[in-house]
């Protein structure tokens, strides 16, 4: 429990605050609630169509903090009950997004409705209201780095000038309109863009926040056990999927992309700094990744395998990965960001941000020899165990064939 004394980044004493959490029960959400009820005295008003990720914080009544969460099962596409919880808390936290890939450009309807139109009621209620927003945007804004548009070895591509993203300088650079891949990010865009000009025009108080593939453990889901057997999830529950069927891992395209990853819990602390710090926060945009955690696709389904084989005691396989045209992978439309390093440089200033875990840090769990069933807890991978099943329902789930 949060004691009296905390203090924000000046020395001012932090008031306890009500949050109206939109999304909170996705995998950034329940992250975010636990943090605050653990070591906050904040209240959150949680928003979500599900709960079972931050099932744990609601029951039972005897928790600690059960006077501080609430869980409201609302779609924010259609529920007047919404303005009404924005108007009751001090800041609001918008988290709601269809947000996998492979939604982009096989449900982009959705996808923009979800990412855009179904934000400005929430934009609109905080404006009108005078409350102040932290909206979850993406890395994904800034689409393709210039770098990947000069000729594979030319010396420029080496140069940070064309590929590390800043906030305020870097262009977004996105894929013809038939290649639907970037309607998520397109409308990711327009949201930032009206609710920087609701702070322009009419003095919203806001700060946008662009995640670079935070990971961790309840992040999406694993097809056929604790979601749709033909979902396809993010690459980190991808992979965790393939290794416990004993399933090469599925390159697409090759697997030459790069990302940053940043461990959940860091990027928690981050957002915690944003909540407690609005006069470092307010007006600004900024990016939240790890720029020393770069890998290709490629080397991350190394890195896997080589740490799931330790883990499991099961030789890796013979053919470990396979390469998969993104054709086959998402279908028509599908569209790839080629590398994504964050500029830190605003958060540093304002929050005075560093990210500690390295994601070879990650691996050295597996030193130590983990039962097979426990893999994705150690990791900090989105497998079952973490959703509430058990070993036994695991390998069970695991061992039957997937339901087409
Ligand atoms: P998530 O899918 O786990 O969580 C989103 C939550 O929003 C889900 O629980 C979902 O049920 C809820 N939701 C969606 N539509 C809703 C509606 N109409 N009404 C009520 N609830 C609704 O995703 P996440 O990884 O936690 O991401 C959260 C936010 O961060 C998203 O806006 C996403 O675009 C952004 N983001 C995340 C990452 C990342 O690395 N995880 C990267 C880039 C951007
Ligand atoms: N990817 C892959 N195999 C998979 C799933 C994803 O090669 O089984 C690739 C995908 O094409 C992209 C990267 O992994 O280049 C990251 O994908 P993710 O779904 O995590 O989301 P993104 O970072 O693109 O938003």
């Amino acid at each position: 429990m949060a004691s009296a004394a905390r203090v924000d980044l000046d020395g001012n004493p932090i008031k306890p605050i009500t949050i109206c959490m939109i999304g909170a029960g996705g995998f950034i959400g329940s992250h975010l609630c636990e943090k605050l009820m653990a070591e906050t005295p904040h209240k959150v008003l949680a928003v979500d169509v599900y709960n079972d990720k931050i099932k744990h914080l609601l029951e039972p009544a005897s928790l600690p903090w059960s006077d501080r969460i609430q869980f409201h099962r609302i779609n924010i596409k259609n529920d007047s009950r919404l303005e009404g919880l924005i108007k009751m808390a001090d800041l609001t936290i918008n988290l709601a997004a269809i947000c996998t890939p492979a939604d982009y450009n096989t449900r982009p309807l959705d996808t923009i409705y979800s990412n855009f139109i179904d934000a400005l009621p929430v934009v609109k209620y905080c404006s009108e209201n005078n409350k102040r927003i932290i909206h979850f945007s993406t890395c994904e804004v800034y689409g393709k780095t210039i770098g990947c548009f000069l000729p594979k070895d030319h010396p420029l591509r080496l140069d940070p000038a064309y590929f590390v993203l800043k906030e305020d300088d870097s262009p977004c650079i996105f894929g013809p309109i038939e290649k639907q891949r970037w309607s998520y990010a397109c409308a990711k865009q327009l949201i930032e863009r009206l609710i920087y000009a609701e702070g322009a025009e009419n003095g919203l108080e806001f700060t946008i926040v662009r995640p670079f593939n935070w990971i961790g453990p309840r992040m999406d889901f694993i097809p056929g056990i604790d979601g749709p057997s033909e979902g396809v999830p993010r690459v980190l529950a991808c992979f965790s999927n393939n290794l416990l069927r004993r399933e090469p891992l599925k390159l697409v395209d090759g697997g030459q992309s790069q990302r940053t990853f940043v461990y959940i819990k860091d990027a928690i602390e981050a957002v915690l700094l944003m909540i407690e710090n609005p006069a470092r926060a307010n007006g600004h945009i900024f990016n939240v990744g790890n720029p020393n955690n770069e890998v290709t696709v490629r080397q991350l389904a190394e890195m896997m395998t080589q740490v799931y084989s330790k883990v499991s005691t099961e030789p890796p396989l013979e053919v470990p990965t396979i390469d998969i045209s993104s054709k086959e992978f998402y279908g028509e439309g599908y569209d790839d960001s080629d590398k994504r390093i964050p500029d830190m440089t605003i958060i540093n200033r304002q929050l005075g941000i560093t990210f500690s875990h390295s994601l070879s840090k990650f691996f050295t769990f597996f030193r130590v020899g983990i039962p097979r069933h426990r893999f994705g807890t150690c990791l900090n991978l989105p497998l079952p165990i973490n959703t509430g099943h058990t070993p036994e329902a695991i390998k069970q789930a695991i061992s039957k064939p997937l339901a087409s």
